[in-house]
């Protein structure tokens, strides 16, 4: 069985230009060549996205039909991170096994967007 790539969904696959308008809400454009990515990805691993908005009303079925009206195909779409060998997300920070650099590392962190 392939192994899963997770990637986040607001800011990686969903481009979030208008930030949060609630669970239901997706009105922006994919990033531009992600679902050309997400294709390539799949023919190696299993995707799966993972997004908060699935915790809520409604919210999966928001994430599912955005992720269908923009032809991007995905393994699955959940509220909780799997196993997985690697986690694409636009807030995490790659830990490097130094804690000392941490809160410099938080306090400066910024999204590709903010950039
Ligand atoms: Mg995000």
């Amino acid at each position: 069985m392939a192994r899963t790539v997770v990637l986040d969904f607001d800011g990686v696959i969903h481009s979030y230009t208008s930030g949060w308008q609630g669970v239901t809400v997706i009105p922006d454009p994919p990033v531009a060549g992600i679902k050309e990515a997400i294709v390539d990805i799949r023919k190696f691993y299993k995707v799966a996205v993972v997004s908060t908005r699935c915790f809520q009303e409604g919210g999966l079925e928001a994430v599912k039909a955005w992720l269908a009206k923009h032809n991007i195909i995905v393994d699955e779409v959940l509220a909780h991170k799997p196993p997985a060998i690697v986690y694409i997300d636009d807030r995490a920070l790659t830990f490097d096994g130094n804690p000392q650099k941490l809160l410099h590392k938080i306090k400066t962190f910024r999204t590709w967007q903010q950039r």
